[in-house]
């Protein structure tokens, strides 16, 4: 059996321990909670356990949960949007962390604007530039986003990566010390001046301490959390 409250309290002492080996604040790190695939009893569970920040990939699955949740949990869609699929992401998310092309960031603003709402968004970049990833390869991103600071309920807050699949954690290590320097280089560039924190959202169960160490504000931790999906 899984215990959520003891897997949480076990990851929430590795993010404080990552942080603090590079001298960071433990909690300029959010964990968000992977409950795909999950029953809203473990998500439950985590909440009762202090957790509240919520990541989910199938919008069918998470769009029922969301709507038998009672709770005003925060819920992140980190799975790929099809645009025909913009109208309930809109509706049901709090922020949208794979925003990788113009079309979607259209939909997605058109959407919100008919919930009479703004949404938080990051955009998803290609860093390992692999073929068959989502995500905007990195040199696109500053024209990516200056389309999204045009669409007046969108709110970009950021970066979101997916480094190549790695057996080693250190293995990530590059890929997330270049998402990082990403974000410097848009900072530089005059992206995100209106941001007091500049999201970078990277590190799953494998390889989330790495990613704490090269910069993460918020990781996206599944199995270790709530054990193997099947
Ligand atoms: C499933 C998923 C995660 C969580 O992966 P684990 O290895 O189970 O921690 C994180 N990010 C994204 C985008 C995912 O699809």
């Amino acid at each position: 059996m899984t215990n959520i409250r003891e897997n949480l309290a076990e990851i929430r002492r590795r993010i404080a321990a990552a942080a603090q080996r590079v001298k960071r604040d433990p909690a300029e790190v959010s964990l968000v909670a992977v409950s795909k695939k999950k029953p809203l009893a473990d998500i439950m569970a985590a909440h009762g356990a202090g957790q509240n920040i919520f990541g989910e990939n199938y919008l069918q699955d998470a769009g029922e949960k969301i709507k038998q949740c009672r709770e005003k949990l925060c819920w992140h869609f980190i799975g790929h949007v099809q645009s025909n699929k913009a109208r309930q992401v809109a509706e049901f998310f709090d922020i949208v962390e794979t925003v990788d092309r113009l079309k979607l960031a259209k939909a997605l603003n058109k959407y919100a604007g008919r919930f009479q709402r703004s949404l938080d968004v990051l955009v998803q970049v290609n860093i390992g530039r692999e073929l068959q990833k989502s995500g905007v390869l990195p040199e696109n991103a500053p024209e990516l986003l200056d389309s999204i600071n045009t669409l007046p309920n969108l709110r970009l807050k950021g970066i979101m990566v997916m480094p190549p699949y790695c057996v080693n954690p250190e293995e990530s290590r590059p890929y997330f010390r270049k998402a990082r320097e990403l974000t410097t280089d848009l900072k530089d560039r005059g992206f995100f001046a209106d941001l007091k924190v500049i999201e970078l959202s990277m590190g799953m169960s494998g390889d989330f301490e790495v990613a704490i160490e090269e910069g993460a504000t918020l990781v996206r931790v599944g199995t270790a959390l709530f054990g193997a999906r099947i």
